[in-house]
């Protein structure tokens, strides 16, 4: 008797002691689950920089990532604020640098220094500048090699992958068309890079065949007129474009010829001069974003501040030297002699006059009028183009806000 007593404790204890081992084991097994679904990216995230005048693009899957650029060298502290404290990242399993530009690879090597890097992925091409000298140094000094990705190469990023497009020729001094191009894909969405990669690379990159097709295309070149051929759009056909630019830059990027095509093409824009830092996210079939579409359509690069030309703004700005009835008169940028519009950057009219290329209007998504900056008419939608766009697509001046004509 006392004996089996003795027994069934024991076999109590043990059943007992079986158990909250068990819900220990389940415990941890739940806590490691939900701080790695803290940390980890749900689908894909691809997450614009807005970096200034230079690229930097994060793309996070699960626990993987990977960087391609990483803006200039006075972006550092953006950067590593962003990857380390907004995102948490301290691993890269991949990064690019498109090509040996300083607004592409400043701050790579503080990134290789400061995070674990799997793969460094560099153009088999070398440039003399103490930036790209820093970049060998830190890739040196972390034990880490390079690697020239050959076009056609596809890599794993946990559930995504990239495949490597470019370079497909020898461009001699031509950094840009040096550019490493490649498309990550997850699950159904697509998103193709091509660094600054020019017209000339994109017809190539066109001919080697590549299947180019994307959902979301990074406009080539910060959105230059000499790159994103018709060629290229045509090849990659994207729903959406995002343009990485700085505000006010001195190559008036994104150049109204390229935005054109874009118009032209159909497709959605966002950028970075205008909306900073843009996240896109795919759960593999749609994708969603972390803003509107941008409806500035206007060319950058100008003196003035893009973000006080989008809709809703109250409107006291007149592109046109025109009598601009209803405006403040003090924010004429074009059609006067003096330089109180245009800051001297390297505008396409050097000589103060604004070609009426340049003169801006403001139209909405169906109307069939052109307006000034703040008509009563805008509400509803407020489109930048430029003047000759505007009277391109048939519109007509608006009677109420005299635009220019
Ligand atoms: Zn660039
Ligand atoms: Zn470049």
């Amino acid at each position: 008797m006392h004996n089996r007593t003795n027994e069934n404790n024991q076999s109590v204890t043990k059943r007992m002691f079986s158990r909250f081992m068990i819900f220990l084991a389940m415990l941890l097994l739940l806590i490691s689950a939900g701080s790695t679904a803290v940390m980890a990216a749900d689908g894909l995230e691809v997450h614009f920089l807005d970096v200034g005048q230079g690229d930097c693009t994060l793309i996070r899957q699960g626990d993987h990532a990977m960087l391609i650029d990483a803006g200039r060298e006075e972006d550092k502290d953006t950067i590593l604020n962003y990857l380390l404290n907004t995102e948490g990242i301290t691993s890269l399993d991949y990064v690019v640098g498109t090509h040996p530009h300083e607004d592409h690879i400043g701050s790579l090597d503080s990134v290789i220094e400061s995070l674990n890097v799997g793969e460094v992925l560099l153009p088999d091409v070398i440039t003399t500048t103490r930036t790209f000298e820093q970049v060998l140094t830190a890739i040196d000094s972390k034990g880490l090699g390079i690697t020239v990705p050959v076009p056609g190469t596809s890599y794993p990023l946990g559930d995504a992958s990239f495949s490597v497009f470019a370079p497909v020729g020898d461009y001699g001094d031509d950094l840009n068309n040096w550019s490493i191009a490649l498309k990550v894909t997850y699950g159904e969405s697509d998103f193709l890079f091509t660094g600054d990669a020019e017209a000339s690379a994109e017809q190539d990159i066109v001919s080697a065949g590549f299947d180019l097709s994307a959902d979301v295309f990074q406009a080539g070149h910060h959105g230059s007129d000499t790159s994103n051929s018709n060629l290229m759009l045509d090849s990659v056909n994207p729903a959406f474009i995002v343009i990485s630019c700085g505000s006010g830059n001195s190559y008036g990027h994104p150049n109204q010829e390229a935005l054109d095509r874009f118009w032209n093409h159909g497709a959605k824009i966002f950028r970075t001069d205008a909306q900073g830092t843009i996240v896109a996210s795919s759960d593999g079939t749609s994708i969603s974003w972390s803003t509107e579409p941008s409806e500035n359509w206007a060319p950058g690069g100008a003196s003035f501040s893009v973000t006080t030309r989008t809709a809703g703004s109250s409107g006291n700005i007149s592109y046109s030297g025109s009598d601009s009835s209803g405006t403040s008169g003090n924010d004429s940028y074009a059609g006067s002699d003096d330089s109180s519009g245009i800051s001297g950057d390297d505008s396409p009219a050097d000589n103060g006059q604004a070609a009426s290329s340049e003169i801006q209007v403001h139209i909405t998504e169906t109307g069939s009028k052109y307006h000034s900056a703040g008509c009563q008419y805008l509400r509803s939608s407020d489109i930048i183009v430029t003047l000759d766009d505007a009277k391109a697509r048939g519109l007509t001046p608006c009677s109420k806000c005299n635009p220019p004509q």
